[in-house]
């Protein structure tokens, strides 16, 4: 019989859903409990950049590494730079923040870790097990993060997709004022296609070219894109700039996506578990306060399963928007320009982080065109159904 090493907790996968569980685990958990952190590489990885713009859910204030005030939107027919209070528009490297939530975890003699193939994830005897290239361990609970959902198991199948270029100018020529979220004036290819915009310094900014749609686009197309925007746009030429990093990124969004647990010993967390948000692709702020409450029900002795963050009625305007881009791109480009020109930014966002009230949700839907929206709830009517009988 294999030796098969025993602990309280296994974290299979050390990205930020992983890491930041471990955080919780620690500094509000249950208290000297034996957890094993295992991955295939336990090295920072300089290949995420994450943003949010409601810094309550992160564990510590010091992860941030560049914020804005401000934030531009720039579509045909509307331009716009607005500030945003009480939020901000924060970002955080994947290598800093793994940097620093590392340094704190290996001071924890509680925690264990294991730089492993991690082969398969399964129960035996009421335990939940995990099969890797180090061996076998077992666990009361298994919290994983290496497995992605499987997007076109829904109808609605769409990505967020982007490749993202970090430049560095030899003369300063960005306004550090401001984050783009969304610049929409691009050409609108299949889906929605926008450039987004992080300007760390007048002379040091990434370029991320971006698309909500259902198919991928060869790299090269991405890449010509972003060479002409910095052209069109600051007047760059190719010799003007030097690309210090890239960032690729796909990520789900997808109707009805959360899915909290594989069975009752082992849980999902992170993107695994359907947190991206549906119609906007952001997970970061999600991933922390949903392993937040897995360490709260633990610590309350309760199956470690958490509630679905989307209130129903928000799953459901995700699906209607969703459906619009799928079927109906070019409705979906005239809901985002009015959506921006009619609207507060400050209440868009507050609206796309869940935190409104009914009455502005109408305000919102009121001031957007009517027609898509009534064709998508009933193109949409099973999977609207689903979002509101699922728990
Ligand atoms: C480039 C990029 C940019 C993003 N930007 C944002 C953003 O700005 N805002 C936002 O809210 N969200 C963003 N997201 C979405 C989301 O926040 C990220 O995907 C986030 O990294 C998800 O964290 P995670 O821990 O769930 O998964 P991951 O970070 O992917 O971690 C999974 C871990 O599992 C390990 N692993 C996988 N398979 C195995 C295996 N077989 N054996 C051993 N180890 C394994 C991997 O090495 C990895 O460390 C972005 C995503 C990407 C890809």
């Amino acid at each position: 019989m294999t030796n098969v090493q025993s602990y309280d907790y296994i974290i299979a996968g050390a990205g930020c859903a992983g890491l930041s569980l471990a955080w919780f685990l620690v500094h509000e958990g249950p208290g000297n409990r034996k957890i094993l952190i295992a991955d295939q590489s336990l090295q920072a990885r300089d290949d995420k950049t994450w943003c949010f713009w409601s810094s309550a859910g992160i564990p510590d204030a010091a992860l941030i590494d560049h914020e804005w005030q401000k934030l531009e939107i720039r579509t045909d027919n509307h331009h716009g730079i607005s500030g945003l209070t009480p939020y901000g528009y924060y970002c955080v490297q994947s290598d800093s923040y793994h940097r620093k939530m590392t340094s704190v975890l290996r001071e924890s003699t509680n925690i264990d870790w294991v730089e492993c193939r991690i082969d398969d994830i399964d129960t035996q005897n009421n335990r939940a097990r995990l099969h890797t290239s180090k061996g076998t361990f077992d666990a009361d609970y298994i919290f994983q993060s290496i497995r992605p959902v499987d997007i076109d198991a829904h109808e609605l199948n769409l990505k967020q997709h982007f490749i993202g270029w970090e430049i560095r100018t030899e003369k300063p020529v960005f306004n550090t004022e401001a984050a783009c979220f969304m610049d929409l004036s691009v050409k609108q290819r299949e889906g929605i296609t926008f450039m987004y915009i992080l300007p760390y310094s007048g002379s040091q900014a990434i370029f991320e070219y971006t698309l909500f749609s259902e198919h991928l686009l060869p790299a090269e197309t991405y890449e010509t894109e972003i060479r002409q925007y910095l052209k069109d746009r600051f007047n760059l030429d190719e010799d003007a700039y030097t690309v210090i990093r890239k960032e690729r990124g796909i990520i789900p969004m997808v109707d009805n996506g959360f899915m909290p647990a594989q069975n009752e010993r082992v849980i999902n967390i992170g993107a695994s578990a359907g947190l991206a948000k549906a119609s906007t692709g952001y997970t970061f702020t999600r991933t922390h306060t949903t392993n937040r409450k897995i360490v709260q029900l633990l610590k309350s002795g309760q199956p470690p399963v958490p509630q679905n963050p989307s209130p129903r009625r928000f799953r459901a305007y995700d699906i209607l928007l969703l459906y619009i881009i799928k079927y109906h791109p070019a409705s979906a480009l005239e809901i985002f320009e009015t959506l921006f020109k009619k609207n507060r930014l400050v209440n868009i966002l507050k609206f796309l982080s869940e935190e409104t009230h009914i009455g502005e949700e109408i305000k919102i839907f009121w001031s957007l065109p009517h027609r898509p929206f009534f064709k998508a709830i009933y193109g949409a009517r099973r999977l609207l159904l689903t979002a509101f009988s699922s728990r």
